[in-house]
This record gives structure tokens, C-alpha cells and sequence, in this order.
């Protein structure tokens, strides 16, 4: 049996359509278009690529991109002062801090200059709290990704048995509180869990977010269980997931490719963030 492919490109370009639709909407209700800014410092190459693709996007989305680009020996002091000042600009409805930071930067402290209304990353401990509560707030962009491909793919999240390998702040942590949320059960596993063939083994739905190549194997797949593969890694072959994608798609029931699975989604999530930011912020529904 073959796996059905969840395909990330399709319903990335499907959340971008109906956040246009939704961005329209705002500027005519508010007067304004949304705005999005981001904020790079150095020039690592990778860096300046996804910062380009999020201010492409942006603008393709009918809002605003403010960017600044800090040079890399930028002082901690002149960043810090930076985010402030977006943080009380009325026009900036987002606030993007590209990760990681160069050398000498407190990337906690940039972060919590950012506030929980205008955190479309949603890597402040204040957003992080929120979601842990339950309450509503701006959710990290990978992780909620993930929930709509599996909502994409019809599975259901209500009641299952969910292994999230991987408890990153930015997409294992997140990711298992949005499950919780959603009335699933769920079991995060890492580098020091004991069996973790047999904890995959019993899942519905097993999420991958490790950055370990070939890490999950068709023999830790339950038949026609779900399979997001969330890995980005850069090797010989290629960018590659951390599923074994051939011999897995064999038992699984669906599951997400690499690349054109996770990797679409999350700035597809970070627009609907903008728009969400920009609506609570301006009072438009
Ligand atoms: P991270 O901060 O390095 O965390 C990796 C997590 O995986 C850690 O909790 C680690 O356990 C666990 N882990 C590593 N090797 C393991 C193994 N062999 N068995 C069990 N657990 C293992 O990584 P991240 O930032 O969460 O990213 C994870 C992957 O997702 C990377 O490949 C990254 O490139 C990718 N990613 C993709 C997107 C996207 O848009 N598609 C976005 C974000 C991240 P310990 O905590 O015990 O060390």
C-alpha cells in the first residue's frame, strides 16, 4: 500500500490565497495595509534567502514589507533599539528577528523586546505561555503548519496517539501544545528517550523534527499511521527529511515529502500571522 502524498505546496498556496483575500479585506476596513517587518543582521547567505522569500511573499499577500538589514558587526545595543522602535511603529502590525543571531547578540533578550500582539513568530515566553495555557495568542509558524497539513490530509487529531520527535522551542514544544489543544494525545520524544521505535510504533501520528537523516524507519510506522516529516537537512543527496520517505510511504497511510511538505507552510503561516496581528491590532474582524 502507497501513502498518499500531503502536498505542502498546494496547501501553502491555498492558506497564501486565502490570506490575499483576507489582506484586501483589512486595507479597506483599516485603511492600511498590513505590515510585516523583518530583521536581518550579517550576511549569512541562507539568512538572506528565507528573509527574501518572507518579504516576496509578503508583498505577493497585498502587505507590507519593512525591512532593515543590520550589518553584521552591529552593535547588541543598536538591535535592541531597533526592535523597540518597531515595537511602537502603529504601521508595523508583525515583528520578524531572522534566527540564529551573529555572535555577541542575546537572542533571548531580542525576543522579549518583541511584543506578544505584534509576535508572528511566536517565540516570546509570553506567546509560549499562552499556548501552553490554551489561550489564544500568535502560534510559532512550523508547528501550526503541521496542523493544518494534517487537516489537509484527513487525519484525524482528536483523540490520537500523536509522537513528536524533537522538543525544540520552536517546533516540538509548540507543536505539542497545539496537539494537546486539539484533544490529541501526546508524547514527545528527544535524544534520551529510551525505545523510540516502540513509542512510534504506537502512534496515529508520528512528527519528525530532529534534523537526523533517515532517523524514522518503515519498521517504527504502524500501518496506515501519518507521518510529517518536518527535517530540513542539507546532504550529499540533496535536501532530505528525516524519514526514510521511500520505505516509509510503503506503510504509511499519508505522509508529507521533503522538500514540498513542512518547508512551504511555514511562511504561508507567518502571512496568516500578519493578517491575524494586524486584524487584532486594528479591531477589524
Ligand atoms: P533542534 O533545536 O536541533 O532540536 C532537535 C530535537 O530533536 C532535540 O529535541 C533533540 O533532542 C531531538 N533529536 C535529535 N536527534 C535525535 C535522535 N536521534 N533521536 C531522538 N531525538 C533526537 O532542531 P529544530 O530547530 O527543532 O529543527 C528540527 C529539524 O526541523 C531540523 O532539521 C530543522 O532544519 C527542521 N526545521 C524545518 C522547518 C521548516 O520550515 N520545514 C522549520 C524549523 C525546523 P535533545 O533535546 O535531547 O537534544
Amino acid at each position: 500500500m502507497a501513502a498518499t502524498v500531503i502536498d505542502g505546496k498546494a496547501v501553502a498556496a491555498a492558506v497564501r490565497a486565502e490570506v490575499a483575500g483576507g489582506a484586501v479585506e483589512f486595507e479597506a476596513a483599516a485603511g492600511r495595509r498590513a505590515g510585516l517587518a523583518t530583521v536581518l543582521v550579517g550576511d549569512d547567505p541562507a539568512s538572506h534567502v528565507y528573509v527574501g522569500s518572507k518579504r516576496k511573499q509578503t508583498e505577493e499577500a497585498g502587505m507590507r514589507s519593512i525591512h532593515h538589514g543590520l550589518q553584521a558587526d552591529a552593535s547588541p545595543g543598536e538591535l535592541l533599539n531597533l526592535v523597540a522602535e518597531l515595537a511602537v511603529d502603529d504601521d508595523v502590525d508583525g515583528i520578524l528577528v531572522q534566527l540564529p543571531l551573529p555572535d555577541g547578540h542575546d537572542q533571548d533578550q531580542v525576543i522579549e523586546r518583541i511584543p506578544a500582539a505584534k509576535d508572528v513568530d511566536g517565540l516570546t515566553v509570553a506567546s509560549a505561555g499562552l499556548l501552553a495555557q490554551g489561550r489564544p495568542g500568535l502560534v510559532p509558524c512550523t508547528p501550526q503548519g503541521v496542523v493544518e497539513l494534517l487537516r489537509a490530509g484527513g487525519t484525524q487529531v482528536e483523540g490520537a496517539e500523536v509522537a513528536i520527535v524533537g522538543r525544540s522551542i520552536l517546533v516540538g514544544r509548540p507543536l505539542a501544545s497545539l496537539l494537546v489543544n486539539a484533544d490529541a494525545t501526546v508524547t514527545m520524544c528527544h535524544s534520551r528517550t529510551r525505545d523510540l521505535a516502540a513509542v512510534c510504533r504506537r502512534a496515529d501520528v508520528i512528527v519528525a523534527a530532529a534534523g537526523a537523516p533517515g532517523l524514522v524507519t518503515a519498521d517504527m510506522v504502524r500501518p496506515g499511521a501519518t507521518v510529517i516529516d518536518v527535517g530540513t537537512n542539507r546532504t550529499d543527496d540533496g535536501l532530505v527529511g528525516d524519514v526514510d520517505f521511500a520505505a516509509v510511504s510503503e506503510v504509511a497511510g499519508a505522509i508529507t515529502p521533503v522538500p514540498g511538505g513542512v518547508g512551504p507552510m511555514t511562511i504561508a503561516m507567518l502571512l496568516r500571522n500578519t493578517l491575524d496581528a494586524a486584524r487584532a491590532r486594528a479591531g477589524v474582524e
